[in-house]
Formats: C-alpha cells, sequence, structure tokens
C-alpha cells in the first residue's frame, strides 16, 4: 500500500467516525432525497427479486455439482454484466471446483468487496430441490438464504444504486465462490483470487444470513486451525517403565501434554481446542486422508508412538500466533525417555473484531435506524463458523458479515426466507454503500 493510499482510507476512517458520532435522527425522517430514490428503487423491485431468487434456487448447484455451479454463475454473470460489470470466470480444475465468478465496476471511490456464493449443500441426489413459496412471507428452498438470498441482495442493491445513477461513486468487486460449503483442495488456491480482490479492496461487505436473527451482523470469525501431535518413546518391558533406560513411554507424555494445554489455556476467551482423536501403542497406522487409524501394542509393552490430532479456533491472528507458541512450548521439556512434536495447519482465518469492523457495524446500525428497521448489534462470534469474508478481512480496512436474507434450518431439508429480510437487507446494504462513497473524501 502506498503512503498516499494510507493516509486516503485514515482520513477516511476518520470522517466515518464522525458520521457515525453525529446523527441519529428517528425512524426514515434522516433519509435525504437522494436515500429515499434508492429506497423506492428496492421497493419496486421487489417482485421481480423475489423471482430472480426462485429462478437460481432452481437450478441445483451443491459444490460437486460442477455444471449447476457454473449454470447459476452464468445468471449471476448476466445480471452483473446488464448493470456495467467486467465479469470472469475464473476455472476451479486447480483445486478440484467448478470455479468463481468474479465481477468488478467502477474507477473511483471506496473500493467494496461484496461476497457471496454459488454453492450450496443439497446436491442433485437431495429430495429438496425448488423453491417453493409457503405464504406471503416465507419461501422454502435449497440455498434460498444460504445463500442466494445473499447473492440476489448484492445484485439488487447494486441495481438500486444503479438506477439512482450513484454507481459511479464507487468502486465494486463482487466475489461469487463456487466452492464455500465444500471447499477445494488446496483451500490456499482455491481463495487466492478472494485474497488479491481483498488487497484492492477497502471494505468488505459479506451476505450470508448471519443468525437468522436481522437485528445483528457478523462482526467477527473465529479461524480454525487444525494440529496434529506426535509423541515417541522407547519400546521396552513394561516392567521397566519409569526406569533411566527406558523412560516414560509415548501414551505418559502425549498425557502429559493434552493436560498441560488443559491446564494452561482452557478459558481464554473465545478461544477453544479440542483433541479429536488419539491413537497409539507400539504400531500405529494413521489415515489422515480419512481421519483413522489403528494401534496394536500389548499391555506388557511400553508404547513407542501416540498420534494426537484436533483443532483450535481462535477469534484474532494475534490469539492464534500466541496459542501455537504457548502449545509448541508445553510440547517442550518431555518426559524422560520421549520425544515430542506438534505441527498446524491453518485453514480459515480468523475475522479479528477490529476497530474498523466495529465502525463499520455502527454505520450500518445507523442506516438500519434510519431507514426504519432498527438498531442492529453484533451477533456472537461463538455462533459464527468459518466462512469465506475472513479470507477478505485483513486485507481491507473494514468488514461486515451476516448481511444476507435471513430465515431459518439452513443446511436441513427446512431451509426457509423470511421475504421480508429481502428488500430491508437490499435497503440497508445499498444505503450503506452510498453513504460510505458520499463522505469518502
Ligand atoms: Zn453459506
Amino acid at each position: 500500500m502506498t503512503k498516499r493510499r494510507i493516509f486516503t482510507r485514515l482520513f477516511a476512517i476518520l470522517s466515518l467516525m464522525l458520521m457515525a458520532l453525529t446523527s441519529d435522527v428517528s425512524a426514515r425522517q434522516a433519509l435525504d432525497d437522494t436515500e429515499n430514490l434508492i429506497v423506492a428503487h428496492v421497493d419496486e423491485g421487489v417482485e421481480n427479486a423475489i423471482s430472480f431468487l426462485e429462478r437460481v434456487v432452481n437450478i441445483n448447484s451443491g459444490s460437486m455439482n460442477f455444471d449447476g455451479v457454473r449454470e447459476v454463475g452464468q445468471v449471476f454473470d448476466n445480471e452483473l454484466t446488464a448493470l456495467g460489470f467486467e465479469t470472469e470466470w475464473l476455472d476451479g480444475a486447480a483445486f478440484q471446483r467448478a470455479g468463481h465468478l468474479f465481477a468488478r465496476r467502477g474507477t473511483t471511490g471506496p473500493h467494496f468487496l461484496l461476497i457471496g456464493h454459488l454453492d450450496t449443500v443439497f446436491e442433485p441426489d437431495s429430495p429438496f430441490q425448488r423453491f417453493e413459496r409457503v405464504d406471503e412471507e416465507t419461501a422454502r428452498g435449497p440455498g434460498v438464504i444460504d445463500m442466494k438470498g445473499g447473492d440476489v441482495v448484492i445484485v439488487e442493491a447494486v441495481r438500486a444504486l444503479h438506477k439512482a445513477g450513484l454507481l459511479d461513486e464507487m468502486i465494486v468487486t463482487v466475489a461469487l465462490i463456487g466452492d464455500e460449503e465444500s471447499s477445494g483442495d488446496p483451500l490456499e488456491v482455491g481463495r487466492a483470487p478472494l485474497v488479491a480482490a481483498a488487497q484492492e479492496a477497502d471494505i468488505a461487505l459479506a451476505f450470508e444470513p448471519g443468525d437468522g436473527d436481522p437485528g445483528t451482523a457478523v462482526l467477527a470469525r473465529r479461524g480454525w486451525t487444525g494440529w496434529e501431535l506426535h509423541t515417541s518413546g522407547t519400546r521396552a518391558h513394561s516392567s521397566s517403565i519409569f526406569s533411566e533406560e527406558t523412560g516414560y513411554g509415548s501414551i505418559y507424555e502425549a498425557a502429559r501434554i493434552l493436560t498441560q494445554f488443559q491446564e494452561n489455556l482452557a478459558g481464554e476467551d473465545l478461544l477453544t481446542f479440542n483433541p479429536g482423536m488419539i491413537i497409539g501403542g507400539t504400531t500405529v497406522e494413521f489415515d489422515k486422508e480419512n481421519s483413522r487409524g489403528s494401534a496394536f501394542g500389548k499391555t506388557n509393552v511400553v508404547a513407542d508412538t501416540t498420534i494426537v490430532t484436533g483443532d483450535l479456533r481462535t477469534i484474532s491472528p494475534e490469539q492464534k500466533d500466541d496459542v501455537k507458541s504457548r502449545m509448541r512450548q508445553l510440547a517442550m521439556d518431555n518426559l524422560p525417555g520421549t520425544s515430542a512434536s506438534i505441527s498446524f495447519r491453518d485453514s480459515y482465518p480468523p475475522m479479528g473484531m477490529t476497530a474498523g469492523n466495529e465502525r463499520l457495524l455502527a454505520l450500518f446500525d445507523q442506516a438500519s435506524r434510519h431507514a426504519g428497521y432498527g438498531p442492529v448489534v453484533a451477533g456472537d462470534p461463538r455462533e459464527a463458523g468459518a466462512a469465506d469474508v475472513s479470507f477478505a478481512a485483513g486485507h481491507v480496512a473494514m468488514a461486515l458479515d451476516g448481511l444476507g436474507m435471513t430465515g431459518g434450518g439452513t443446511h436441513t431439508l427446512e431451509e426457509w426466507a423470511d421475504l421480508k429480510t429481502l428488500p430491508m437487507q437490499t435497503t440497508r446494504a445499498a444505503l450503506l454503500m452510498y453513504r460510505i462513497a458520499r463522505d469518502w473524501d
């Protein structure tokens, strides 16, 4: 980042802070003429938006149905192209999935990265395949809120800004990921385009359904890291255990280290770590790919090999680094006759609870109240699983997730959408983007 860019960003963040502090007027009166125009464009588009949602829900796009994922991508490609975006399909062969749709528009103003995903957990063999309007305010369907509803909110928010003549005041990148529900391998390769887009952007907005309450948004998500602990001991007759020549064996050493983890690290705020599998003996076969294994050991032989696998969830990169180094430390000073090593594999990074994210939430809350939709507070990060926004959050000044349509039953045959949240989320996102662009410099 250039110095000039850093100053521009700092200035923008400061002026946004002021905005968040100054006005707090009661419902709707606080909208100016331009904002009322945005609201009017959203409202007049609602029925078309619901039909659009129905159309994309009815195209099966289970993560492994590559043709379906591409077909949904094509529908969004057409919509975004019509709104003046340059679109690009990034093939996913290198990470064994369908691929992603990226679209970009604009040359000046704040750069928004809008994040959605094209795939769902419902593969073609699922009994749940169709959009069904239950009543005036409710619809059921596979991926209707997770997250084709959020993808539609992205397009409709951009459309409302376009109709109001405001889209040229900002740069917008839309990233519709093709493998969120079952990410491809290697994950870093699959997420590289999202990271690259975030490096160029100022603000990331993600449209996952959040926790089902439109009065909350997600400003922090815990990251996920896998770990693997190996301990070694000296194979010998059990009658010699604890002796100088034999020592304690690999199983006691693994037990000591796990106890140390629990005694020293358990209970720290928003930190969890869980040993999920342990296997030890004198002959150990570990099938990492399938998380299974077998062991042979006799009661009268001191074990020489033990393997433990587990996970680690942290709320910030700092917490992650700190806990990793403490776990490494606790795996040292081994019992006599033993040794240990621990390795970590980072998967989804944490989306930290930064001041920038809090500021963005304050602006979103304000836009929501001004539009008559009530206050928005931060959801509990413990309830927010890993998501794609986490790959972007570390590279932008501000990020927020959970801005999609809400409802319930995601990943089940009962997934449903509260259709009222379609215009609500569209209005709130469009107002937020407009206000940030208006006050950018
Ligand atoms: Zn999702």
